[in-house]
């Protein structure tokens, strides 16, 4: 599919631009739409009346792109599966979008939505309230214990903060919430937004990373390897709190050379010791998703690779083989200095639903 000129500029344009009626004079609504004054306008009574109503190829995003403004409803703030991420604590997890400006081919929302338009929901004073519950009746039943919530988990985290304004909003809240760290997981290095605020200790920025040659093949319309290194490089050099997430890390033969090659970049650029965590997670799918991929990607390498259908039908690579390659990368960080403390494996029985997914 050829990709429009205006997406390839890199100068993101809507088409259609939704709001719901209560929000037409919100004044985060008349921001974003100052910025989009081509963009046809459209009132709407609620995100869901309209959005992936009817379906919508995910590759369209390429060509024809809409956005969504309206207010989240429902259970704001969720329990993510166990051992989502360091084990031993509980993580919640909050949603204030839906899909991704980015185009990863092992995405997870390719089979997730019937669309892949862009929505934000930008009640985030209610968010921030349910947040702050959520992690009140946690405190009074476990007191002295770390909370984590993790934004983004529909999208990604950074991309789209400076049209989405909520970055002040959440350094506001967790300013005041010190037992409690907020993630906010990435591919972009769009941290303009981040840098206008005081860095906080538990408000962490977490990069995924991958070896360049795979971000090229794989994560397409990303930022590249060397510009999210300089994104980690100033963050951290500027006090931010930075995670790291190898995943989703997928086999070929330069599997070794070229994740020795990345960990030597990272820590070129951050040293061991400030990296709050590192994950690594192997590539896996969902049948829908690897469905998906076969249809959208087809000539991608992704497709050649040896998978199985594993037990509950998720596609992944032979249980050996993960552990080999989970163990492999970990010890090359080990190596390096980085504290085997600090590393945590993604591992299949924590990949549960509704997170089962590789992204950001
Ligand atoms: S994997 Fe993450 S960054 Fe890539 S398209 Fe999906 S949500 Fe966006």
């Amino acid at each position: 599919m050829k990709i429009s000129k205006k997406y390839s500029t890199g100068i993101l344009m809507f088409e259609v631009i939704y709001i719901e009626n209560n929000l037409l004079d919100n004044p985060r609504v008349l921001e974003i739409l100052k910025r989009y004054p081509n963009s046809e306008i459209k009132n709407i009574d609620k995100v869901e009346d309209v959005f992936g109503r009817v379906k919508k190829p995910y590759l369209q995003k390429r060509i024809n792109l809409n956005l969504f403004l309206g207010e989240k409803k429902g259970q704001l703030v969720k329990l993510a599966p166990p051992a989502y991420g360091l084990s031993g604590e509980p993580h919640y997890y909050f949603v204030h979008a839906y899909n991704c400006i980015y185009e990863c081919n092992y995405c997870y929302l390719q089979g997730y939505f019937h669309s892949p338009d862009i929505v934000l929901y930008l009640n985030h004073e209610e968010i921030a309230h349910e947040i702050k519950k959520v992690a009140a009746d946690y405190h009074t039943q476990n007191p002295g214990h770390t909370v984590w919530f993790h934004a983004g988990e529909y999208s990604d985290s950074l991309a789209l903060t400076s049209l989405s304004g909520e970055i002040n909003h959440y350094f506001k809240l967790f300013k005041n919430m010190p037992d409690c760290n907020l993630e906010l997981r990435t591919k972009s290095v769009n941290i303009k937004e981040l840098l206008k605020e005081e860095p906080l200790e538990n408000i962490i920025t977490s990069f995924s990373l991958s070896p360049a040659h795979r971000i090229k093949n794989n994560d397409l319309k990303t930022p590249s390897l060397k510009s999210r290194l300089e994104a980690i490089r100033e963050l951290n050099t500027k006090g931010f709190s930075i995670g790291i997430h190898f995943d989703p890390i997928i086999y070929d033969d330069q599997f070794i050379e070229s994740y020795e090659e990345l960990a030597d970049q990272l820590l070129e650029n951050i040293p061991a010791e400030k990296i709050r965590y590192i994950s690594l997670g192997v590539v896996r799918f969902t049948k829908e998703v690897y469905q998906k991929v076969q249809k959208n990607y087809p000539e991608s390498d992704l497709l050649a690779q040896e998978f199985v259908r594993s037990f509950d039908n998720k596609i992944r690579y032979s249980r050996p083989m993960r552990l080999w390659m989970l163990q492999k990368v970990k010890q090359q960080l080990i190596d390096r200095g980085v504290s085997k403390e600090r590393i945590y494996l993604c591992m299949e029985d924590t990949e549960l639903d509704p997170m089962n997914k590789t992204h950001d």
